[in-house]
């Protein structure tokens, strides 16, 4: 899961940053309103974590654009994008502007980490269109509140980025994910990636969870069948 934060507060950036990563989201921040802009623009990122105070303008500013952006259009932020709002103000008043404007969720500085990635895991079920917190395929089940993943009851040892992987599949089940689309959404721009890094997560993911659940289209991608393979 890819997640731009939008943050100047470089404290803050920087401990959301670690917080994130090793629970194994690409994270990439930006401390402008036309930095994040050109960021949106550039990649797609699964949740966007938006200041308010931001030394270029307001973050409602950003948000109101992300929601007029048109559908499907190269070049131009998804207007569904999730957003969550962190920010020192705690005025109802301001509260509700954010939401009107189109936030998906809003926390008060200083916020607790947990109650964040608890926030984060809710929008991103939402937005695939599940209200069910784990993602059951035949004899797999996978608890991304619990960075859990079972095999037939017994628990299964995945790396973040393995983790990060599979829940992409998952929640695509039946959708073919090119190798490019899958870097973009596991890796940030800073990360060293690999020619071959996703097919390297692929090939442990098939040893540890059986050879037949991640299936390859050649030259195009990766997928998990839509019906239950077992
Ligand atoms: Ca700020």
């Amino acid at each position: 899961m890819r997640i731009l934060v939008v943050e100047d507060d470089a404290g803050i950036a920087a401990g959301l940053r670690a917080n994130l990563q090793q629970r194994g989201y690409a994270v990439d921040a930006c401390g402008t309103l036309d930095a994040a802009w050109a960021a949106l623009r550039s990649e797609t990122f699964d949740v966007v974590l938006l200041d308010l105070g931001l030394p270029d303008g307001d973050g409602g500013q950003l948000l109101a654009r992300i929601r007029r952006s048109p559908y499907a259009k190269d070049g131009l932020p998804d207007p569904l994008t999730p957003v969550l709002i962190l920010t020192a103000r705690d005025q109802v008043a301001d509260r509700i502007c954010g939401l009107d404007l189109g936030a998906d969720d809003y926390l008060v500085k200083p916020f607790d980490l947990d109650e964040l990635q608890a926030r984060m895991r809710a929008l991103l079920r939402r937005s695939a269109g599940r209200a069910h917190p784990l993602l059951v395929h035949g004899e797999l089940v996978m608890d991304p509140a619990a960075h859990a993943v079972l095999r037939a009851g017994t628990p299964v040892e995945l790396t973040p980025r393995e983790f990060a992987l599979l829940q992409l599949l998952l929640e695509s089940r039946g959708r073919v994910l090119s190798r490019q689309q899958l870097e973009t959404r596991l890796y940030n721009w800073q990360d060293a990636v690999g020619s071959n890094a996703v097919e390297v997560h692929v090939h442990h993911l098939r040893r540890k969870l059986g050879e037949s659940l991640i299936q390859t289209v050649r030259g195009v991608g990766y997928f998990i069948p839509r019906d239950d393979p077992a």
